[in-house]
């Protein structure tokens, strides 16, 4: 993988952009800044890739606003027809886009394939529902005038993306914007920018109208958004990631009111009833767990087991995580990549030594992996006390912290304990206890006997700090439409 020449790279045979995309031309970074993408499993160059100034971000809202008006008259089955034929794209380049996310985050390319199929979906999804926007009709209760209700698009949104799903969490909110008729700015994180830039590529394939999707990466996010956030022909900003930089950009969308949807962190509590099908738990467990590494906002943070199944289901919680194979994704058959950068590493290895440190036992891994990658090993703990960092900070990697409770509203309370609500997840082969305790759960999405809740048809998101809003579902595209109401007079009184 060399840099071919200044505006793209070789991966797996496909030419990937690493130029900046503004009003439907790539382009160099002003006084062509670069910055570099390094393989998280080896340490190896990847790719340099343009780094945008303030001044070129600001080209790129200058060329969005541009394209608002007639990007937003089209009619909602010309827009359809392009996310179609870009979901299309998606699937016929599905193994390409694999290996590029594959090459610049280090997963297993199995699971990169998945989330290439997942996040195609919002392409399909939001096309359908692009077609099939509707406002509404009725009339003032003193019946003297109608109320008509349409939507409209909010206007020029910037999409801030992290890198743990560089394809999925873009297309989730690109789908959702285009479907509306808002025209967007994109902000990829740095450590993944040419997942979304082969994914911007395809969209001008696609039939994109120039300056319609526009692309900037940057290796320095605060001046950008802060800038762009300034500017009042923003009119919205969705951002994926971290709740501290969430609560940050919420203060800068202030001054001018701008929609704001935010995902957020995460610290999913998994509880296990003593009733629960434990062979159907531990599947869940280890998806919830060591999918992607544990480097999901809906991974499983706290394991909350019930005392009756607490030894058998810890027992085999080890025996499975032992036999992970943890590796460079690029090599097929690994279960556990390496984690995105040297910070979080040495974030990850903290808390399990402050765990330790404050009494945790360790039953299996516990260490960093010595070599150029960021490998940190699978790892079971238990005996952690409830106040360690690890069983309140959203850990972000392969660390399963096993906790032992005596009933269900111990279970449901140490669920609460936390001031996040995005993804939970509950075992038990009793429909009514699990339902009673789903209406307890503070989540904005609970699994019950599933460890996994992603799907396209059903609404992404958190409550407390997790955030504000939804993606996917029915009402990911309300996040950008406005309901404008027209009250007309009858002629006749
Ligand atoms: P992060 O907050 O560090 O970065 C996310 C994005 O914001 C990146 O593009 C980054 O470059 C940018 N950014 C960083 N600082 C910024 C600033 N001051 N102003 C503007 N942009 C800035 O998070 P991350 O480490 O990339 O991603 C992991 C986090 O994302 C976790 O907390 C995870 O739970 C969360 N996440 C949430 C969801 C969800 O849907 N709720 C999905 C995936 C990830």
């Amino acid at each position: 993988m060399t840099n071919s020449n200044n505006s793209s790279v070789d991966i797996a045979g496909a030419a990937i952009p690493t130029g900046l995309f503004i009003d439907g031309t790539w382009r160099p970074g002003e006084n062509d800044a670069t910055f570099d993408v390094i393989s998280p499993a080896s340490g190896a160059f990847v790719a340099s890739v343009a780094d945008a100034s303030v001044s070129d971000a600001l080209d790129a809202l200058g060329s969005a606003d541009r394209a608002q008006a007639s990007w937003g008259r089209t009619s909602g089955r010309e827009r359809a027809e392009i996310l179609r034929a870009a979901f299309d794209l998606i699937r016929q380049n599905r193994d390409v886009i694999a290996a590029v996310t594959t090459a610049e985050m280090g997963r297993p390319i199995e699971q990169s394939l998945g989330e290439v199929d997942y996040g195609g979906e919002f392409f399909r999804w939001f096309s359908e529902q692009a077609a099939h926007l509707s406002g509404d009709f009725g009339s003032s209760p003193r019946g003297d005038f109608d109320i008509l209700t349409t939507k409209v698009p909010v206007g020029p949104s910037l999409l801030i993306t992290p890198w743990n799903f560089p394809l999925a969490m873009g297309t989730r909110k690109i789908g959702a914007a285009l479907a509306a008729g808002c025209t967007v700015v994109i902000k990829p994180a740095a450590q993944t920018p040419l997942t979304m830039a082969l994914l911007v590529r395809l969209l001008a394939e696609a039939g994109v109208p120039a300056g319609v999707v526009n692309f900037v990466p940057t290796s320095d996010s605060a001046p950008q958004s802060e800038a762009l956030m300034a500017d009042s022909r923003l009119r919205k900003v969705s951002f994926t990631g971290s709740t501290g930089v969430g609560i940050r950009l919420l203060q800068q969308a202030a001054p001018n009111v701008l929609r704001s949807s935010m995902e957020l962190g995460g610290n999913g509590p998994f509880l296990v009833f003593d009733d629960a099908n434990l062979d159907a738990a531990l599947d869940g467990a280890m998806l919830a767990k060591f999918r992607n590494g544990g480097q999901s906002c809906v991974a499983a943070n706290r394991f909350i087991v019930q005392r009756a199944v607490a030894d058998e289901f810890i027992a085999r919680l080890v025996e499975r995580t032992q036999a992970l194979a943890v590796g460079d994704g690029a090599t097929p058959g690994m279960d556990v990549g390496p984690l995105i950068d040297a910070r979080q590493l040495a974030r990850v290895q903290n808390l399990v030594d402050d765990a330790i440190a404050q009494g945790a036992t360790v039953l299996t891994g516990g260490k960093s992996v010595p070599g150029n990658g960021h490998f940190f090993e699978p790892t079971v703990l238990v005996d952690v006390p409830p106040h360690a960092d690890i069983a309140n900070e959203e850990i972000f990697g392969p660390v399963a912290v096993v906790s032992v409770v005596d009933s269900d509203d111990e279970a449901i309370a140490a669920a609460n304990d936390t001031p996040y609500g995005l993804a939970a997840f509950l075992y038990s082969d009793d429909v009514t206890r699990a339902f009673n305790a789903t209406s307890r759960i503070e989540a904005g999405m609970i699994g019950v006997n599933r460890g996994l809740v992603s799907e396209v048809g059903a609404p992404f998101g958190g409550v407390k700090a997790s955030g504000l809003g939804r993606e996917g579902g029915k009402l990911g595209i309300e996040e950008y439409l406005e309901t404008k109401y027209i009250a007309l007079a009858r002629l006749e009184r």
